[in-house]
């Protein structure tokens, strides 16, 4: 029996890991759960999966959540706030903690679970993309696994086992294209929040999904796969692959490439992340080649989608580039999906962050120069859209 604790427990990454809790009650045990503000979901889940501790993000919800499991036969520890999500991430006796936050918000609560020596399954990128420097040291220090649960970064860890240290050469990261993947690049200056939104071949929060329409989703795993597998950026490539059957391949010193495919659906990879080295049964739908059908590749059209290229820049630049390039990004998403910004401003905002964080790159950041490069990038990202932000600042 594991015992995991779940940050970000009513998304898309914290519902599919509950649904693996639900049907393995053998094999998993909720210690903690933590969620941002639905209160609702959150009760139920309480209800269902019984943690000792629970937080609410927050913090004007907590009256709401003690309201809505007061009559409950047991008394969970409630906590709210961002300390108390970091309160839930390093309580108990949790092995594993589930990373389904969204954004940079993971950094500190992950930091609180690796110090408390807890195992990753690493679903929130944007954690190791932001803290690579601060998180990849302290993994080390106290002895704990980081294990993938971003399905690209699964695939890749899945075909490595077995391959002896020194025997990877290339990583191939598949792409699915996102929602413009068929849309002529002229036509991207005028599509609308909800035209991003629509997703081809996975259903996921809606900041994640904004990501794959630009492909900075593409760009930020391209970061955390060189973070989790050590490999410079010129040997991790990028294809797309329109029908998400191969998940990501890896190439090993002798051009032998090793792929793993499946239907997509992130309970694999979740699942994996939570029973590694174990293979658990599960009575999901088994693969079929015949029914998969074609399955196609293309070059990334770097010129449709420059976050490609600032990503790779970002990422060789290393140190607190990463850090600006991910805040910058989250920012200019989020005044995208308000309606503040147009789907092109997204990555002219990011590209003039990074030019402007030039001059206060530091190669070697501490946590609190990640966080302040972090903070630095978001209020940027703002001014640079003043005019039209002015409107709801
Ligand atoms: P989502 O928006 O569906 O869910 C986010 C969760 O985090 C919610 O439970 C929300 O309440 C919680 N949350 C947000 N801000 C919080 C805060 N400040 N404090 C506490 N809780 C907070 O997002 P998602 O699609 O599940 O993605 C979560 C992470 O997993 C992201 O980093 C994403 O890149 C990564 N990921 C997701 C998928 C997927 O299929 N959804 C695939 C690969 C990677
Ligand atoms: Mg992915």
């Amino acid at each position: 029996m594991k015992a995991i604790t779940l940050l970000g427990s009513t998304g898309s990454i914290g519902t599919q890991t509950l649904d693996i809790v639900e049907n393995n009650p053998d094999k998993f045990r909720i210690v903690g759960l933590a969620a941002g503000s639905n209160v609702e979901m959150l009760a139920r889940q309480v209800r269902q999966f019984r943690p000792e501790i629970v937080a609410i993000g927050n913090e004007a919800k907590l009256a709401e959540l003690k309201a809505a499991i007061a009559d409950l036969d047991y008394r969970p520890i409630i906590v709210a706030g961002a300390q108390g999500t970091i309160e839930v991430a390093s309580y108990g006796d949790a092995q594993s903690v589930v990373t389904g936050i969204v954004g940079c918000a993971g950094l500190l609560p992950t930091i609180a679970a690796i110090e408390a020596g807890k195992d990753i399954a690493l679903a929130n990128k944007e954690t190791l993309i932001a803290g690579g420097p601060v998180v990849l040291p302290l993994v080390e220090k106290h002895g704990v696994k980081l294990l993938p649960a971003d399905s690209e970064h699964s695939a890749i860890f899945q075909c490595l086992q077995g391959v002896p240290a020194g025997g990877l050469r290339r990583i191939i990261l598949t792409a699915s294209g996102g929602a413009f993947r068929d849309l002529p690049a002229e036509k991207l200056a005028s599509v609308k929040v909800a035209d991003a939104l629509k997703h081809p071949n996975w259903s996921m929060g809606q900041k994640i999904t904004i990501d794959s329409a630009t492909l900075m989703n593409k760009g930020l795993e391209v970061i955390e796969a060189h973070y989790l597998f050590g490999l410079g950026y010129e040997h991790i490539d990028i294809v797309v692959h329109p029908q998400s059957i191969i998940h990501s391949l890896i190439e090993v010193q002798d051009t032998s490439v090793l792929a793993q495919l499946g239907w997509p659906d992130m309970r694999l990879p979740l699942l994996y992340a939570l029973s590694w080295p174990d293979r658990i049964y599960t009575n999901w739908e088994k693969f079929d080649l015949v029914k998969a059908g074609d399955l196609t590749f293309r070059s990334p059209d770097r010129e449709k989608y420059p976050c490609i290229g600032l990503a790779y820049a970002a990422g060789e630049a290393g140190g607190s580039m990463p850090a600006v390039l991910n805040a910058a990004n989250e920012q200019a998403v989020a005044l995208f999906l308000a309606e503040q910004i147009q789907f092109l401003d997204i990555p002219s905002t990011i590209e003039r962050v990074c030019d402007k964080h030039r001059d206060d790159f530091t190669a070697t950041p501490s946590l609190d120069d990640i966080l302040n490069a972090d903070r630095w990038a978001r209020q940027m990202a703002i001014e640079l859209n003043q005019q039209a932000v002015a409107k709801i600042f």
